[in-house]
């Protein structure tokens, strides 16, 4: 074993620079670990049918291209299918109301350390031009044009008034930074002892509620300015139910309990220091309802169509649920598929291999608890900007 992980150089790099979900395709992948966010998303696509029914059609002899974007697409095949859907559905009102569609563009936007290479392996062939109406409902094939948007959703990704639809999943819970005072062992917010807001004291949680409303007022200050008159945004991202933001709920379970053990594991075995661990925070936020509300509503630029807290279910998916290691492996690797980036930013490899091992043990050992428990409720915020 190495050092205590005090020598890794991680300083204070800006987390945009550094946060990615796990690329490629291997067994920690997101792109092997998103199949959960897939059937979450699948059994919402009726509240998305209702925000692309509100979406301006424009008429026009030569119109611009319709314009689709993914926020934080990430790197498996879920941000296709969604592109895919939202292509075919606009495609279908436009024949219904029979005008003349217009040519379509999707961007995928996500960090710049998203995997987009393995994305872009996924994307299937983009048919040709003339048989592009033909093949609009065949699948395998890709209707529209491409483009990766490196850079984050916190700012202006595209010019003004280019885009007709956003759509952003699993995504907004990320915050743009830990807030400093939360691993600033001067101040009163500072989380001693803890890796994410569950269960932490109420400072904590003002300083996490803070950052959370600064980049959502950001976020949507960003798109007001570059989507269409008549377009929307469909928005889902982790919520909780509680009005207590230090209960995150299946946030709350994935990071502040097997994976909160774990770090204290490393720091009485001597391998991390305790104010290494306590120099990590998980920059997620589950927010209410409430939370998310009052930053849409202070904006005021969007009218908010539906704005609901959704029950997606477990994160895990498992063959058989009565097998306590395969419900063990499946938390770990759920785990370390969006956070394992940052752990070895913080501790390097050999350590978070250590880390994520004992993650796994813990969750063996609760596996029923883990299988029951965990599951995770979404905020779905459909809005229109005219
Ligand atoms: N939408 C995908 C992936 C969700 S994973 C799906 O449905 O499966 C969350 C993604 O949000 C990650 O890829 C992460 O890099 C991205 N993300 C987090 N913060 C971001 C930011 N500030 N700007 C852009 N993308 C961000």
């Amino acid at each position: 074993m190495g050092s205590k992980g005090d020598n890794v150089a991680v300083c204070n790099m800006k987390l945009e620079r550094l946060l990615s979900m796990k690329g490629g395709k291997g067994q920690d992948s997101y792109a092997n670990n998103s199949q959960a966010q897939a059937m979450h998303a699948r059994s919402m696509l009726h509240l998305l049918e209702e925000t692309l029914d509100n979406v301006h059609l424009n008429s026009s002899a030569n119109p611009s291209p319709f314009t689709a974007v993914d926020l934080g697409c990430s790197s498996g095949a879920n941000t296709i299918h969604i592109i895919d859907f939202i292509v075919k559905h606009i495609s279908k009102r436009f024949d219904t109301a029979r005008i003349d569609p217009p040519e379509f563009t999707a961007f995928f936007s996500d960090l710049p350390n998203n995997d987009f290479n393995t994305l872009f392996q996924l994307l299937p062939p983009l048919v040709s031009n003339s048989c592009m109406e033909e093949c609009l409902a065949a699948d395998g094939n890709r209707s529209y044009f491409v483009a990766g948007v490196p850079g984050s959703f916190y700012r202006r990704l595209f010019p003004a008034r280019t885009i007709d639809i956003f759509h952003s999943a699993f995504s907004l819970h990320w915050l743009s930074q830990v807030p400093e005072s939360v691993t600033d062992r001067r101040s009163a917010a500072y989380n001693r002892g803890r890796v994410f807001i569950h269960g932490a004291g109420e400072k904590i949680a003002t300083a996490y509620k803070r950052q959370f409303q600064a980049d959502l007022a950001e976020f949507l200050r960003a798109r007001a300015a570059e989507v269409k008159r008549g377009g929307a945004m469909f928005l889902v991202c982790l919520g909780r139910t509680s009005v207590d933001p230090t209960d995150q709920g299946g946030a709350g379970l994935l990071f502040g309990t097997h994976f909160q053990d774990a770090w204290d594991d490393l720091v009485s075995e001597g391998l991390v220091a305790a104010e290494k661990r306590d120099g990590f925070n998980i920059p997620v936020y589950a927010p209410s309802l409430q939370d998310f509300k009052e930053v849409v509503e202070a904006d005021g630029s969007f009218t908010i169509e539906k704005l609901v807290v959704y029950k997606g279910g477990s994160p895990l998916v498992v063959s058989e649920p009565d097998d306590a290691s395969e419900v063990g492996r499946a938390f770990a690797s759920s785990c370390r598929s969006v956070a394992g980036v940052l752990v070895e930013a913080h501790i390097g490899e050999e350590l978070s291999n250590e880390l994520f091992s004992r993650v796994e043990r813990r969750a063996t050992s609760h596996a029923k608890d883990v299988l029951v428990n965990l599951q995770f409720f979404h905020i779905v915020a459909s809005l229109s900007f005219t």
